[in-house]
């Protein structure tokens, strides 16, 4: 992971791989260097790239950037090779009369796109027309893709594929906390004593956390709740492979446990937090026999898991996507909340309630791309920040819709309907990636209109296209991304996208002149003029930036975590810009006061009672498929990573699903031989892998391949509408090619 004098290892070749041009002369070499944060996980690593006046030649770690450390995992390293790939798209495409995508230019594109919104617009009204985002395009490019669609192109719908991974963590924020504020910063991975791991698997999903979890020097206590026994797992302390989605019935035991041991902080619930008394009674119904019963592991490991927590002086909790996509994902990551909550274990080093994002950006798009929030953290129903909003986008208010948008399961439920009929996709690949993979394929193709504006033409979703808008990528444009722990950080251009490829963010400036909505955002000039916009409108809120001067400061200060308000920069004048005040204000976490978000003040303990999963495993379909992240080299549906020769030599090539030995051998299944996964919604045909990290009767397959999600149920989470992709019944069978 680390840049290391001494011999060649395995890592450091990696990082020569990234070196992607060799024909440049190496004296050319290194002759400049610009920093960018990461564009895969919301890690957000800062790396080096050095490059010619021809474009990049290599990228290392930056050593002294505060996150990272001078450490990067494979995807990062090998960041810069995507953006040669061959299959970049490079020229607009329109699909013409005999159902092709061919080649145009930008005039045609746009003009097509614009008048076939429109005349959607005008025949169906608002509620026609959606747009799906990401979270991996820049804060800038959220704010004006949210502001443009909603404000000034008058698309009532909108959502990103943050709903697939941190709309769970939103929520439960969000009702808990009074705002959705993430409380913790990556020095807490070394501070606390305690470190509790629930459906995270950080080893691979995280790997830099990873290394700050092992620079801790406080020899620490690991707890990893997960059905496999993961990477992480096998460094813990203590690991209980709990059978899927009974997580919530353990949190609620946990917390009877402590109380009934007195284990809590009485006078940190007194003084910040709502409802523990009827909480405490609620949690009475759980004891400890019948949880261990539901969630399958011996009742020792969870009195131990509660030793641990009681004992622990700085314990913090971690959670991600083994909670956050679930039935009951909300209360679930709430259940973690309360855990923190009545311990005591909140605003102080190395604690925290803390849910690691996901994608590099899916922070800016929970507070910019005004789908779920209005933008810059606020409330759709709220007068007040309608108003706010209006003043300083300089746009009448009636403009504002009252109400947040339709999640993306109901836009696509819209589609299906025929409600929707215009959908603009924006760097993400719904054809692949959303849950009941067949459905939404064969909602997609029910739209009248269909445009993908992607850095590839080759996905499956761009497939599906009427209008291909050809993209930069990361590395290839400038602005800003906020990782897990609240930090903004820059990123730059270091190569010119190829062909007539844009920014997204030139894209959307030109989809508001042929839309005829160019004035509404002539301030948005740039993306470093639109973060100008952004700091007013973040100005008062819990998110509040309005002290971050330009992307300057945040490059010299090594990224600035939120808040940053105008009071601090004043502090930071007043201390004459001294390095020392910088140093001190590097890493910040939130609630050190008690006092949260919400409005007495106060954080709010929510639970609800275990409802079972709607598909267990029966005669028919016996097995429980659960799924999540392969490698530390794969990243969600490849679509980049596959282009890294180096990256695809790290990970199996073929879909492949892992499962116990005694089941294997039951089923005369052999290591590495064909099987065939069947459920209500699919077949198909995988590898093999035997292995004893997942329980019997379970089979783990990664999301990474195009097969998994033909497999997986619908299900969403009532208070995030985050799909569950963790839990369907499927049935094994030995393939007959094998
Ligand atoms: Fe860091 Fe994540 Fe990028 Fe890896 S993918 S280098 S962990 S930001």
């Amino acid at each position: 992971l680390r840049r290391r004098t001494g011999p060649m290892t395995e890592e450091l070749r990696i990082g020569y791989t990234a070196d992607i041009d060799r024909s440049v002369p190496q004296s050319q070499r290194g002759s400049q260097t610009a920093s960018a944060i990461c564009g895969f996980c919301s890690t957000g690593c800062s790396l080096d790239i050095q490059s010619s006046p021809e474009g990049p030649l290599a990228l290392t770690p930056n050593q002294s950037y505060p996150v990272n450390q001078g450490m990067a995992c494979p995807k990062g390293w090998e960041a810069l090779t995507p953006l040669f790939a061959a299959d970049r798209a490079t020229q607009p495409m329109l699909r013409n009369e005999s159902g092709s995508l061919v080649p145009t230019d930008w005039d045609q594109a746009l003009k097509h796109f614009t008048a076939r919104f429109k005349e959607i617009q005008t025949r169906h009204g608002p509620e026609s027309l959606a747009w799906i985002g990401t979270g991996q395009i820049t804060v800038e490019e959220f704010a004006f893709l949210g502001a443009l669609g909603k404000f000034g192109m008058g698309i009532r719908h909108g959502d990103g594929n943050t709903r697939q991974c941190m709309a769970t963590s939103v929520a439960a924020y969000k009702q808990s906390f009074g705002y959705d504020a993430p409380p913790y910063t990556y020095a807490d991975f070394e501070l606390s004593d305690t470190l509790v791991f629930f459906g995270a698997n950080p080893c691979i999903a995280h790997p830099i956390m990873w290394q700050r979890v092992l620079q801790n020097p406080n020899r620490p206590r690991i707890i990893v709740v997960d059905p496999r026994h993961t990477e992480t797992a096998k460094e813990a302390t203590l690991s209980l492979a709990i059978q899927p989605k009974t997580d919530l019935c353990l949190l609620l035991g946990l917390a009877n446990r402590l109380i009934q041991r007195r284990a809590i902080d009485r006078s940190f619930i007194e003084a910040h937090v709502d409802g523990f008394d009827t909480f405490s009674r609620f949690v009475d119904d759980y004891p400890l026999d019948e949880v261990a019963d539901t969630c399958g592991v011996p009742a020792a490991d969870i009195e131990s898991m509660v030793d641990m927590i009681a004992e622990g002086q700085a314990v913090s909790f971690w959670w991600t996507m083994g909670v956050n996509q679930g039935h009951q994902a909300t209360r679930t990551a709430q259940g973690i909340i309360n855990l923190a909550l009545i311990t005591g274990n909140m605003g102080r080093p190395g604690t925290g309630a803390n849910s690691i994002t996901g994608q590099c950006n899916a922070m800016g798009s929970r507070l910019y791309s005004n789908t779920t929030n209005l933008i810059g953290g606020h409330d759709f129903a709220n007068p007040a920040h309608r108003s706010k909003v209006a003043e300083i986008l300089s746009i009448p208010e009636f403009s504002i819709p009252d109400a947040p948008s339709l999640a993306y399961d109901q836009i696509l439920d819209g589609i299906d309907s025929g409600t929707i009929k215009g959908l603009w996709i924006i760097a993400t690949n719904t054809a692949h990636s959303w849950i009941h993979q067949k459905r939404a394929v064969d909602v997609l193709k029910k739209l009248d209109c269909l445009v993908v504006q992607d850095m590839y033409a080759s996905t499956e979703t761009a497939q599906l296209a009427d209008i291909v808008l050809p993209a930069a990528g990361w590395g290839e444009k400038e602005g800003t991304f906020i990782n897990s722990e609240r930090r903004f950080g820059v990123i730059r251009k270091v190569k010119r996208p190829p062909g007539t490829a844009m920014s997204d963010f030139n894209i959307l400036r030109s989809v508001a002149e042929y839309w005829g909505c160019g004035d509404q955002f002539k301030e948005w000039e740039t993306p470093e003029k639109a973060f100008q916009v952004i700091k007013r409108l973040s100005k008062g809120q819990p998110s509040d930036i309005s002290g971050i001067e330009d992307y300057r400061m945040i490059e010299t200060f090594g990224g600035i975590q939120w808040p940053f308000p105008e009071d601090l920069l004043q502090s930071y004048e007043a201390s004459g810009r001294s390095e020392s005040w910088r140093q001190e204000r590097q890493e910040r976490r939130l609630f050190h006061d008690g006092r949260f978000h919400t409005t007495s003040g106060r954080a709010i303990l929510h639970y609800q009672e275990p409802i079972a999963p709607p598909e267990p495993p029966d005669d028919a379909y016996p097995f429980l498929l659960i799924t999540g992240r392969g490698t530390s080299a794969q990243w969600h549906t490849n679509t980049r990573t596959g282009k890294s020769e180096v990256l695809r030599s790290l990970h199996p090539e073929n879909a492949y699903a892992e499962i116990h030995p005694e089941d294997a051998k039951r089923l005369g299944l052999e290591n590495r031989s064909k099987m065939v996964i069947q459920s209500r919604r699919g077949r198909v045909e995988v590898i093999a892998y035997v292995v004893a990290t997942v329980r019997q009767g379970h089979l783990f397959m990664p999301m990474h391949y195009r097969e998994t999600n033909q497999l997986t149920y619908p299900v969403f989470d009532p208070h995030s509408r985050q799909p569950g992709y963790k839990h369907c019944a499927v049935s094994v069978e030995t393939s007959p090619a094998s």
